[in-house]
């Protein structure tokens, strides 16, 4: 028996998401500039937020050197935050391989009647569900013969 896709909120913004993707950018070159760019984005705003905390890091050690050792600043914050500053660390690395595995993706070039396959089977992939075509071909599909129309 086929499993039927999970249905919950999660998956089905997923699916929509998923879906919007390739409705909104149906070509080899468009998909590499989305994903690129995506990436890019990535990358920019948590390198950013990491040095941000790296530099509130650095301040917060500085502090904690000049002041006394029991008035009152929490030993576990610095803890939480050189824990966090090492996982965006992590994820920041793996980015970056990506970008490189990236870059051999994105210096393909496809003939135009590539590129038209590609709509093609996107439109068939993710048809839009606002198109007046498909929702009426959808009424058509979901009126079976043993079902009459009530109307
Ligand atoms: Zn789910």
């Amino acid at each position: 028996m086929p499993e039927e896709p999970c249905q919950c909120i999660d998956c089905q913004r997923f699916y929509r998401e998923h879906d919007r993707l390739i409705r909104e950018f149906p070509t080899l070159r468009q998909q590499q500039e989305l994903n690129w760019a995506a990436l890019q984005a990535f990358r920019t705003l948590s390198g950013r937020v990491l040095e941000d905390l790296q530099k509130q890091c650095g301040e917060t050690k500085q502090e904690t050197q000049k002041s006394l050792p029991d008035n009152g600043s929490d030993p576990d914050s610095g803890d939480s935050l050189q824990q966090v500053i090492a996982d965006l660390e992590n994820i920041n690395a793996h980015l970056f391989s990506v970008e490189a595995l990236m870059e051999r993706i994105f210096d393909v070039k496809v003939p135009e009647e590539i590129e038209q396959k590609f709509r093609e089977l996107a439109g068939e992939l993710a048809p839009d569900p606002l198109n007046v075509d498909r929702l009426r071909l959808n009424r058509l599909l979901h009126q079976t013969p043993d079902l009459p129309d009530k109307n």
